[in-house]
């Protein structure tokens, strides 16, 4: 039985860095946002987290703070 695993995980995932993917946020965009995936039950979020919100609208307003 895994069942605990995703208990443990509709709390939240232990979400681990496993690299990072094109942000995505227009045409010409060359940012670069983190992926996660969970080190208990494998989920990943493809780009789907707060850093990459952060990423995405600090592109938006035109600021090179998050460029790589
Ligand atoms: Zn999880
Ligand atoms: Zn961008």
């Amino acid at each position: 039985m895994r069942d605990w695993l995703f208990l443990a995980c509709e709390a939240g995932h232990d979400w681990q860095s496993i690299g990072g993917c094109n942000a995505g946020c227009g045409p010409d965009c060359s940012c670069s946002v983190p992926v996660n995936i969970c080190s208990r039950c494998g989920d990943c979020d493809y780009g789907d987290n707060e850093d990459a919100r952060q990423v995405r609208a600090s592109c938006r307003l035109g600021s090179d703070e998050y460029r790589v």
